[in-house]
């Protein structure tokens, strides 16, 4: 198949792209045909949501004051629960089933590190007390971090108190015995919901809206980030990684496969599908590996040349410039003149999720991915009753998929290169710039060195 790589202009910082003109105007009164718009949209990548931080991120934040707590002995120095894990510490605070004995990091004075962010595009790491587990809740030693949408609070110097959503890692202490034992290697899901709930015992745990309040419950504010070296979490959000693959493959099961492996398999993707993916960044980009892995043929929309590049090596059959006014005619040549049958927005941005829904077929359908707060326009009439179309908002996946998504990552021939940076947590500062500057996939930060 003939790859449509339009022409780019370099780009050393994202700019301000122009939308293809063919976005159809709003009192339009037909849907097939694309009208020139007389003012270009356009897609700014670094306005693409003027909501929340993140999906996963805590609502609640607060002014940080990086006070460094003074530690008496290096953070990466064995702890006495990991000692404990390890079978090597009979006298342990923290008991593998304890039942709640033994006194807090605090009390004892002891630190693990976690990441803060400094000021304006100055981020460090500071020393907190050491959480501890009580109840189902287990501490898990954090080995491998996907950074995220963090760089949004990095570059604008929002001091966000838990930073990160994503995280792999190994359990270390349990309060009682429960779903995961001590040494069990697991992805660590994001957000503290019931456990209770439908939504919750159904696996869309992600739509709770019971969620623990975790101070409240912890009796502690920390040991929630996951930009940090260890995290607590209830034990039935710590599915079990397999044998053998390693904790920064696991951790794409985050938001690198997940959101789109949540959409697709709503969508039903698959080897007969050409799927549209607007926006290659992590999350776009783990969407080609997960369409292609499906056997769907994927046309991407992106502008930035180094995710260009990396949307093809991943297996993008067509990437189209946003910025090219022959957007939407590119997607019709390549599909008989119908269109996609099937679009995800991973962006984020008004245009892109317009383009979604112009490039996709009649009886096609239309996911949503990217997080946005601003109003799109969608005509009932042209775009939905005589289309036929098929439009919807999907977080994150439902947790009994998740066998599936380790498949995709132990069986995929291009996973490896949707990692493209792994950071020591000590280098955040520089790992946090390269994030901003959109340069990379998934860029992976590990806690301990
Ligand atoms: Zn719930
Ligand atoms: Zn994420």
């Amino acid at each position: 198949m003939a790859l449509i790589l339009l022409q780019f202009s370099p780009i050393v910082e994202p700019a301000v792209f122009e939308w293809s003109r063919h976005v159809p105007r709003a009192n339009s009164s037909t849907h097939s045909e694309a009208s020139p718009n007389p003012k270009p949209r356009t897609w700014d990548p670094k306005a693409r949501c003027s909501g929340p931080v993140h999906p996963f991120a805590p609502d609640a934040r607060f002014e940080y004051n990086p006070l460094p707590v003074p530690s008496t002995r290096p953070a990466h120095e064995a702890q006495p629960w990991t000692q404990q894990a390890r079978g090597q510490a009979e006298d342990s605070p923290i008991n593998a089933i304890s039942g709640g004995t033994g006194v807090s990091g605090e009390q004892r004075g002891w630190t693990v590190k976690k990441v803060v962010i400094l000021g304006e595009r100055k981020a460090g790491l500071v020393e907190v007390p050491d959480p501890r587990p009580s109840e189902d809740w287990v501490l898990v030693k954090i080995h491998a971090v996907p950074m995220c949408t963090e760089y949004k609070a990095f570059v604008s110097g929002r001091k966000i108190e838990y930073l990160g959503h994503e995280a792999a890692g190994e359990v270390v202490a349990v309060a009682q015995p429960g779903r995961v034992q001590v040494g069990d290697r697991v992805v660590v899901m994001p957000q503290y919901p019931c456990g209770k709930c439908e939504l919750c015992v159904s696996g869309d745990y992600i739509y709770c809206e019971n969620s623990h309040d975790f101070s409240a419950f912890v009796g502690a504010p920390e040991g929630r980030a996951t930009y940090a070296q260890y995290i607590l979490k209830p034990s039935w959000l710590l599915p079990r990684i397999p044998d053998g693959l390693s904790y920064e493959r696991a951790s794409l099961a985050m938001c690198a496969l997940g959101p789109s492996f949540g959409a697709f398999d709503l969508m039903g993707i698959d080897a007969f599908d050409t799927v549209l993916i607007t926006g290659t960044g992590p999350v776009g980009l783990g969407a080609v590996v997960n369409a292609r892995f499906c056997g769907a043929r994927v046309v991407a929309v992106e502008s930035i040349p180094y995710r260009v590049e990396r949307a093809k090596m991943l297996g993008a059959d067509a990437v189209i410039d946003p910025r090219s006014e022959d957007a939407l005619r590119v997607v019709r040549e390549l599909t008989n003149g119908k269109g996609v049958d099937k679009a995800l927005d991973c962006s984020g941005a008004l245009a892109a999720q317009r383009f979604c829904i112009d490039a996709t077929r009649r009886k096609g359908q239309v996911t949503f991915v990217g997080e946005c707060s601003e109003e799109l326009q969608i005509r009932v009439s042209p775009d939905l009753i005589r289309k036929g179309l098929t439009v919807r908002g999907s977080w994150h996946y439902n947790l009994s998929l998740f066998p599936r998504i380790m498949q995709v990552i132990q069986e995929s021939p291009v996973i490896e290169h949707l990692i493209s940076h792994v950071f020591p947590m000590s280098q955040v500062q520089k790992a946090l710039e390269l994030s901003a500057s959109q340069q990379c996939a998934k860029i992976i930060l590990k806690p301990w060195v």
